[in-house]
Parts: structure tokens; sequence; C-alpha cells
């Protein structure tokens, strides 16, 4: 789509040439959403192609590092590669995460690890990732020190975040205790390669059998609850309820609130029963 209300589009080499903000500027990335309808408060893009962040630092005590910048695609070839940690148990989930989207061919090629985070819509799969695997966002703010933000914190609503005027998602680093973990998946979408009404993944730790179950794409930002030992049915839905109030389920065309609150006291036992 050309955007009409854009005058001006920077590509700075580092983000420190970008000193000071102003209403109207906005960070660019794979531009798949940018582009996809009018940005009318918008005047300026600012390219962040010739950052040259590394996509993809994995270490097998540490964890993996995504840069921003990292594209769905690029992670989504990592997660099929054959050179991790065979400790990572939970590392099936990146591609199942990628193919969660709704992407045309341009989407899958150009959309960004950072771009869907940042976008924070509530069928963003990167979120569920990051969230499930207990990542944490490194943020870069204008004339300011970097600071850290758990991935559970950083979607705060829809198309929310933590983010401040001009503030760079860096990076997301998932931990390699998370990635040892027993994963456990479960989507529902009105189309076979829909927006997902309902996204919830399960992992349990290999040391203390821990469950951490997480709800994405149902409700209006990530939802996480924690179970030292598999709670039965009558808890489990008691726990539910408590953390998720009705208003917090979201509702757009591909799916009712009533609708994904039924998916997710639908596939939250069945995530706790392949769990333990
Ligand atoms: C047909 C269609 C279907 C889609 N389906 C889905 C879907 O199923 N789920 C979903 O979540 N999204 C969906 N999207 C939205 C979007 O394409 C994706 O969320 C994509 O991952 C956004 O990434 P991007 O790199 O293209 O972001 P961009 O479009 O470049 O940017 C998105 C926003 O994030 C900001 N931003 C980007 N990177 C950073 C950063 N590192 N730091 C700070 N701010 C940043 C930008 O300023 C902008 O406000 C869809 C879009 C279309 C057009």
């Amino acid at each position: 789509m050309d955007l009409h209300h854009i005058t001006a589009q920077q590509s700075p080499q580092t983000p420190d040439e970008v000193q000071t903000w102003e209403p109207g500027l906005a960070w660019l990335a794979g531009g798949t959403w940018l582009f996809s309808e009018p940005q009318p408060v918008l005047h300026t893009l600012l390219d962040m192609g010739n950052f040259n962040w590394p996509s993809l630092q994995a270490v097998e005590e540490t964890g993996l590092e995504i840069a921003a910048t990292c594209t769905i695609a690029q992670l989504h070839a990592f997660g099929g590669s054959t050179g991790v940690p065979a400790s990572w148990q939970a590392f099936p989930l990146i591609q199942t995460c990628c193919e969660s989207l709704q992407s045309s061919f341009k989407i899958w090629n150009e959309a960004t690890v950072g771009g869907n985070l940042c976008l924070g819509l509530p069928a963003g799969a990167l979120i569920s990732l990051a969230v499930a695997l207990e990542g944490t966002c490194v943020l870069w703010p204008r004339q300011d020190l970097p600071r850290s933000v758990s991935a559970l914190e950083f979607v705060t609503g829809v198309q929310q975040t933590v983010l401040r005027p001009g503030e760079l998602l860096r990076s997301i680093h998932l931990p390699a205790s998370a990635l040892r973990k027993q994963p456990a998946f479960r989507r529902f979408s009105q189309t076979q390669e829909g927006r997902s009404s309902a996204l919830l993944i399960g992992t349990r730790c290999p040391v203390t059998a821990e469950i951490l179950l997480t709800i994405t794409a149902a409700t209006v930002r990530p939802v996480q609850l924690r179970f030292a030992t598999p709670p039965g049915a009558r808890d489990l839905a008691a726990s539910l309820e408590a953390a998720i109030l009705p208003t917090a389920y979201f509702s757009d065309p591909h799916g009712t609130a009533d609708h994904r609150r039924h998916l997710v006291h639908y596939f939250a036992p069945q995530i706790i029963e392949e769990l333990a």
C-alpha cells in the first residue's frame, strides 16, 4: 500500500543516529503491518535494515538470542536445523509458532520477530513463543540505558506494549532452562491458515516437574499460570477463571470472547494431561 502521509524515510546505520524522537516517527522492520493499512499519524519511517544485528545466536548452556530484526522465515529455518542441542526439547515450538501466523508469501519472508512482538496483536504467535519459553526482551530507549522486561510483561493489551516513545526492541533471549522443558501445544483458527483464535502452550520442567501454562490469542494480553503439580480438572478450571476475567477475553471477527473462553477451557486440560 502507498502510504500517502509518509513524507520521508531514513536509513540510519545504528540506532544511536536517532537521538531525538517526536510524534510521527516510526521504526520500520519488515513493514508487513506498517504498509498494510493507512498510517495517518506517521510522517517518517526509520528503516532498521542497516543495523545488521546477528539474527540468531544459540549457546547450549545459556539459550537462544533472537535479534528483533530476525525474520520469521529465518527463525523458522533455524527451527528446522539439525545442529541444535539435543537437550532443547522445546525446540519444535519454534517452527510450530512460526507456522501459526496468518501469513502470505510476503509476510512470511519480510515480517520480523521484533515486529510481531512490538505490534502486540493477540494473535502474535512469536509473542506466544517468547512468553511460553520465559523470554526476556532487551529494550534500547533513546538517550537512556538499555533495560530488560520479561516477554510476559512486554505486551500490556491489544496493540499495547511497554515500549516508550522511540524505544527499540533489540532482542529476545530464550533461556536454556526453558528450552529444555517438555512442550505441549494447542491452537484453534477458523480457517486452516487463518489468524489464531486461541493458542495455548504448556511446558514441563524436567527437574522440578513444574508446569507452566501460557494462554495467548484468546486473551487481550498473554496470561501465564504456574502449577507445582498437575492440577485436577476443577482446580484448573478455577485457576483459569481467577486468572482470566470475562473482560480479558478478546473478541473480533476471528472469534467471540465466549468462544475463546470455551477454547481455553477445552485445550488447557488436554495440555495438562499431555504433560502429566
Ligand atoms: C494479511 C495479514 C495477516 C497478518 N496476520 C497476522 C497474524 O496472524 N498474527 C500477527 O501477529 N500479525 C499478523 N499480521 C501483522 C504483521 O504482519 C505481523 O505481526 C508481523 O510480524 C509484523 O512484523 P514486521 O517486521 O513486518 O513489522 P512492521 O510492520 O515493520 O512494524 C510493526 C510495528 O512494530 C514497530 N516495530 C517493529 N520492529 C520494532 C522494534 N524492533 N522496536 C520497536 N518497534 C518496532 C513498528 O514501528 C510498527 O509500529 C498480519 C498482517 C497482514 C497484512
